[in-house]
């Protein structure tokens, strides 16, 4: 069957499975493409098999600058898939070709990517580029929320560990950007429980790798780390974007590509101590990124690595890592429970 049967014969099933399928999808408008690179991101749409079998198909495009992608491909872009695998990219032109397979064919055209993969089992497939943006993006604060930044005003946070010394992040378009030796930075209020709504986004950097890509850091009261890492395509590890820094890994990858907003809505629960000081419950976290549950109810057993201090039993700003990338936040608020009083 040829590539114009196939499309016939498959764009109804499709219609119905891949690209119908993600309530969270959305076009990229035409001047909407991700920020550094317009092949990065994500793919959505089918694969046909040589017995004619269609399958839905989830890709996304990881660059890594000079051409070269991951493309990883799952079966959902929502559900953490013990079965993705890799497939190392070259494009040149329209085309795109692979070390893994000589009898890979892809082109880019009119917004898809179209081919077949022997190798792969692969008659043909067919991707469109999909953007998943979170549906808490620009959630506003409730009526005695605790407003950390708003767009303009960066009074409310301070260097970490250093009294008094003013927060040197830039602001850029409505976010604080993470300023070169500008430090980590910490609100000047303590909180203990809390329910956080925070958006970041981490930068273009394609050729950097793990670690060194658009990191920085989400720290309850200053203690607790939720990672912010460009880990986007990665499997989702306990250092990933999600993570819980060295304690647990998100249950599913939810990091966008960089240059996209993301959220965090973080439910924090404080350690809890007895008369003694002796710990009769560890601090725990609920975590929805971009939207999805990563984390629920997860206890955590200490401070992560790089806490400020280890006063564990004290309320702690909320604090912000300065890891030498600049990372963006915007749009940072908190609710505390009924009866809390400020401190
Ligand atoms: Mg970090």
């Amino acid at each position: 069957m040829n590539l114009h049967k196939i499309l016939q014969t498959a764009l109804p099933v499709a219609l119905a499975l891949g690209f119908a399928a993600c309530a969270t999808t959305k076009d990229i408008p035409a001047a909407g493409a991700a920020v550094g690179d317009a092949l990065m991101g994500d793919w959505q749409g089918y694969r046909v098999l040589p017995s004619g079998t269609v399958l839905p198909l989830a890709v996304q495009l990881v660059t890594y600058g000079d051409d070269l992608y991951d493309a990883t491909v799952l079966a959902s872009f929502e559900q953490r898939d013990p079965d993705r695998f890799v497939v190392p990219l070259r494009k040149d032109g329209d085309a795109l070709s692979t070390s893994s397979d000589p009898g890979f064919r892809a082109t880019v055209k009119d917004g898809l990517i179209t081919g077949s993969s022997p190798r792969g089992n692969i008659a043909s497939f067919t991707l469109r580029k999909v953007q998943r943006l979170s549906p808490t993006l620009g959630a506003q604060p409730p009526a005695g929320a605790v407003v950390l930044f708003d767009g303009k005003d960066m009074s409310a946070w301070k260097v970490a560990g250093k009294e008094e010394r003013p927060a040197a992040w830039k602001l850029v378009d409505g976010a604080m950007e993470v300023a070169p030796n500008g430090g980590t930075i910490v609100t000047k209020r303590q909180f203990g429980d809390c329910d956080l709504h925070l958006e970041f986004r981490t930068p273009f950097m394609p050729t950097k790798r793990g670690q060194e890509r658009g990191n920085s850091g989400v720290y309850m009261q200053g203690r607790y780390e939720i990672q912010v890492l460009d880990s986007y395509g990665l499997t989702g590890e306990d250092n990933e974007c999600g993570g819980i820094y060295k304690v647990a890994p998100p249950r599913v990858n939810m990091c966008a590509p960089p240059g996209q907003w993301q959220t965090y809505d973080i439910s924090f629960r404080a350690p809890r101590f007895d008369a003694n000081g002796n710990k009769i419950a560890s601090a725990s976290v609920t975590v929805r990124h971009n939207g999805v549950v990563i984390h629920q109810n997860l206890a955590i057993p200490g401070p992560t690595g790089g806490a400020v201090d280890e006063r564990v039993t004290e309320p702690g700003g909320l604090c912000l890592q300065d890891h030498g990338n600049p990372v963006q936040y915007r749009n940072i608020w908190l609710v505390e429970p009924a009866g809390t009083t400020g401190r």
